[in-house]
């Protein structure tokens, strides 16, 4: 899978060298390019905002940057490849969730177009419709400073998600929001720390009782943390 992004702060972007996604990259399973949106200003400055029309507070990033930006990435003659998923982190956008993670990491390519100040010129978004599916997204209804920490969850939890990032698949499956349901409390050794025990259940051997156990625990949890992702039957 290649990943493009668009900021004018890379540097947000130097932890995809470590950990589980830095090794992916490493290992050819991940393509990830960093960009930095102020090399495709002409001014001495380097300037990718301008004050809005209409009034108000703050400032809008500028159309132009974003345009050649596009035009690089994802050339008009781009022939028979598959159209890009643009991606724009934004609080006004549809909130990121596991199932999106899933869909984007069915895509081949994944721009992100990382907004700072009020945001940016709203024609970037149908210039970048023209390019590719274009998606709005929002990491949680509350505001940040800038897409980039939008962005970079978005591209952990699509990136793991690719085939061969995360060494046992099974680990994928088994998680939080997979089936619905938060996951089941995990435990390790020793079974006994600091006056807290593991449970009984899972020292017993018995496989049914576990997977038992560990339902209803998904259940519990849920219905005590996140309500809102029971059905009736629930
Ligand atoms: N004025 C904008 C609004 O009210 O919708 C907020 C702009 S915010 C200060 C600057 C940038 O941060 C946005 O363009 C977006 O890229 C990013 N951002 C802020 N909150 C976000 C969220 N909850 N999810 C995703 N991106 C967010």
């Amino acid at each position: 899978m290649q990943i493009d992004v668009l900021t004018i702060f890379p540097a947000f972007f130097d932890v995809l060298e470590v950990s589980l996604l830095g090794r992916a990259r490493e290992a050819g399973l991940l393509d990830i390019r960093v960009h930095d949106l102020r090399d495709w200003t002409h001014d001495r400055h380097r300037t990718v905002d301008d004050t809005p029309y209409g009034g108000g507070a703050g400032m809008v990033m500028k159309p132009e940057p974003w345009g050649e930006a596009l035009d690089a990435l994802v050339p008009a003659d781009a022939g028979a490849q598959a159209p890009p998923v643009i991606v724009f982190p934004s609080p006004a956008g549809a909130r990121f969730s596991q199932s999106m993670a899933r869909e984007l990491a069915g895509a081949s390519h994944l721009i992100f177009g990382c907004g700072r100040y009020e945001g940016i010129d709203e024609r970037v978004f149908d210039y970048a419709a023209t390019r590719g599916d274009v998606r709005m997204v929002s990491l949680g209804d509350y505001v940040l400073n800038g897409g980039e920490v939008a962005a970079m969850a978005m591209i952990e939890a699509v990136g793991r998600l690719v085939p061969g990032v995360v060494g046992n698949p099974d680990s994928l499956v088994e998680e939080s929001h997979e089936d619905g349901l938060l996951e089941h409390p995990s435990y390790t050794k020793p079974a006994a720390w600091r006056g807290f025990e593991v449970p009984p259940v899972l020292l017993s051997g018995n496989h049914g009782a576990v997977a038992a156990w560990r339902r209803e625990q998904q259940l519990e949890r849920t219905r005590a943390r996140r309500p809102d992702l029971l059905g009736p039957q629930d």
